[in-house]
């Protein structure tokens, strides 16, 4: 079958973050230094060769980019610098802004105008929110859900997650058509896409093959600080009604916004320090994205918990105008970063390896039915 050759799309790439791709001879150390590379999923040799060629579609068909969990091995070990860990990093950028289709993803990574305008504009629709239809300001004690009623942020907090869930699955859909092909999509039978669930379930929850990387704590790290994200989506989306209320004393249920924020607070300030320092392999080059994810997810978790102190001090205004706050950067980042940037990897990464698992018993049937179309030799 021809492939579509584009000889400009190094120059693309180069925008995701991709800078020195064009050094790689194919030697093939990289593969062979990867502890996740596998035969028949064998990287990243073989995707910076298709960046080289302008294998778009190649591209688009890979799931291997998202096998990847960048521990910076293989840039290490490089012999030309070519830098192949972060070569895998920007094809992801690249392959994010390919699933989106309203082309949102494309223009968020590209440029910094657009998504900083983006979360402006949010940030300004969410501060408009509260003050056209905030409830009565109480002052003389915290009254937290009396300025902003549970039941009004907790349907906001429904409809937002209805919203960016659909649009992320939309893109999901559209990964699997590209990774599977749609012919192949239409013959694949629903007990194979429900039988494999599970994996998808596992490595959303563990990431388990990070474990395979040299540096294992690396894995620990994002299991916890993916954690302390569903504690946090479990607070605000169901359990809001409990852990929103008036009043400043301590309930039991703050245990889980403590661990919730520690966590978050501490892995994202260390990520921001590793990236000024830039000592590992992992943290030289970083994108802007890079930078308004750990950012904006930072700020989030520091004005979470600024809340929770304020409404224990007993300061009402405090405590409603740092309310108002937190939810003018939660809300863009939310709106940015799920469906169209950094956070949809921990759609993507699960998904691909399902897809995987699909494709490789899609295959073996394949196979033991064109055995049993071979002529077999008949009885003497
Ligand atoms: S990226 Fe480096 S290690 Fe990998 S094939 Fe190219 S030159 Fe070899
Ligand atoms: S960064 Fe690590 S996981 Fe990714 S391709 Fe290189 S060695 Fe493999």
């Amino acid at each position: 079958m021809s492939q579509k050759l584009d000889p400009q799309f190094h120059k693309e790439l180069d925008a995701f973050g991709c800078h020195d791709f064009t050094q790689c001879m194919n030697c093939g150390h990289c593969t062979a230094v990867c502890g996740l590379s596998e035969n028949k999923v064998a990287f990243p040799r073989k995707i910076i060769r298709y960046v080289q060629l302008g294998l778009k579609d190649k591209l688009l068909k890979s799931p291997e980019p998202w096998l990847c969990y960048y521990c910076g091995d293989c840039s290490q070990t490089c012999p030309r610098q070519a830098n192949p860990g972060e070569t895998m990093m920007s094809v992801r950028r690249w392959l994010t802004t390919q699933y989106d289709w309203t082309g949102l993803a494309r223009k968020f990574y590209l440029s910094p105008l657009w998504e900083v305008t983006a979360l402006a504009l949010v940030a300004a629709f969410v501060v408009a929110l509260f003050l056209l239809f905030h409830g009565p300001i109480v002052t003389d004690r915290v009254e937290l859900n009396t300025f902003a009623p549970v039941v009004w942020v907790e349907f906001g907090d429904w409809v937002l997650a209805v919203g960016l869930g659909s649009l992320l699955l939309i893109n999901a859909i559209r990964m699997a058509s590209f990774i599977l092909s749609i012919e192949r999509v239409r013959k694949i039978p629903l007990t194979l896409w429900l039988s494999e669930l599970r994996t998808l379930v596992i490595h959303f929850f563990t990431q388990k093959r990070w474990r395979d990387c040299p540096a294992p704590t690396r894995w620990w790290k994002h299991v916890l600080l993916v954690s302390g994200y569903l504690t946090m989506m479990l607070l605000v989306i169901g359990m809001l009604r409990w852990f929103q209320t008036n009043g400043s004393h301590w309930r039991v249920i703050d245990l889980l916004g403590y661990y919730a924020t520690g966590v978050l607070l501490f892995f994202t300030g260390e990520a921001i320090l590793g990236r000024l320092r830039r000592r590992d392999e992992i943290h030289k080059y970083s994108h802007l994205s890079d930078w308004t994810f750990l950012i904006l997810l930072f700020v989030t978790s520091l004005t979470g918990i600024l809340v929770h102190v304020f409404r224990l001090a007993g300061l009402a205004m405090p405590t409603y105008v740092t309310y108002v706050v937190h939810l003018a950067v939660a809300v863009p980042m939310l709106v940015v970063e799920v469906p169209f940037g950094k956070w949809s990897h921990l759609a993507y990464r699960p998904l691909a390896l399902y897809l995987l698992a699909i494709r490789s018993r899609l295959e073996e049937a394949e196979a033991a039915v064109s055995l049993t179309d071979v002529p077999q030799p008949s009885p003497a």
